[in-house]
This record gives C-alpha cells, structure tokens and sequence, in this order.
C-alpha cells in the first residue's frame, strides 16, 4: 500500500526540530507520496530543500496561498509562473479563496486564483484549492 498523503507543509519551521525523523516515520507507515503545497514566495526554499532531502517522497507544488495574496499581486504571479517554467512541480497549489481570515485583499485572491488556474491549464499541472468561508465564489471561479 503506498498511500498518498496529497497536502503536507512539512516544510513549516513548526518542524524544524524533528522533520527528517518524521518524514522517514511516515515513509516506514506507508505514506510514500507527500504532496508540498506552496504557501508565498518566502516558503519557496524550505519547499525544495525538503525536496532535495526526500526527492522520492515529497513532490513540491507551486502557488500563492490565498491568505498571503496582496498588494503586489501581479509580482506575486510572475513568481509562480517563473517557477513553472525553471523546473518540474506536481501541481499549482495551494491556490483558492479565504474570506475567513482577511477580505482586504479579496479583489486579489481572485485575480490570483483565476490567473494560477490558468497556469496549470497551460502547465497541464492539477491544482490544490484552499477554500475558507468561500464554496460558492470557489466553484464558480473554477468552472
Ligand atoms: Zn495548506
């Protein structure tokens, strides 16, 4: 059984005290696969440093996590799309609308989320939504 567990920031600095250890438990439990989802453009080394550490087992995703889209959106965007055309990920996430936390920027979160869709159309790459007090607008961004 090798079980994918398809949404993982193991990369977070919460684990930085014991993270190789509990990569391996998972792995020796069956979890051969670990999803990374991006947060912003801050989390993208810690990302592929777990990668480099674990590149069979914790595949990296690229994206611009709703709750830290802001002002300079549209830089935010060119980060990710400069990521999808230097190297490989599994996957544009985590994308998505959270008006739980913060609706300042919530013209942002769309214009980021319909442009990473868009990216993963022209990527051909699934994509991982976030979605927080935000169902209906997710779905009908989505289709
Ligand atoms: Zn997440």
């Amino acid at each position: 059984m090798n079980w994918i567990d398809t949404h993982a920031h193991l990369y977070s600095d919460n684990f930085d005290s014991d993270r190789p250890a509990m990569v391996d438990r998972a792995i020796r439990q069956g979890v051969g696969t670990m999803l990374l989802p991006n947060i912003d453009e801050d989390s993208i080394g810690a990302m592929l440093a777990l990668e480099a550490a674990f590149p069979e087992h914790c595949l990296p995703m690229m994206g611009i996590h709703p709750v830290y889209v802001k002002e300079n959106v549209e830089e935010q965007l060119a980060i990710v799309r400069k990521w999808l055309e230097a190297r490989k990920f599994w996957g544009v996430g985590e994308i998505g609308l959270d008006f739980y936390w913060d609706q300042t920027f919530r013209e942002q979160q769309f214009r980021a989320f319909r442009s990473q869709i868009s990216m993963a159309l022209e990527f051909d790459l699934p994509i991982a939504i976030h979605s927080r007090e935000a169902t209906r607008a997710c779905i009908d961004v989505v289709k």
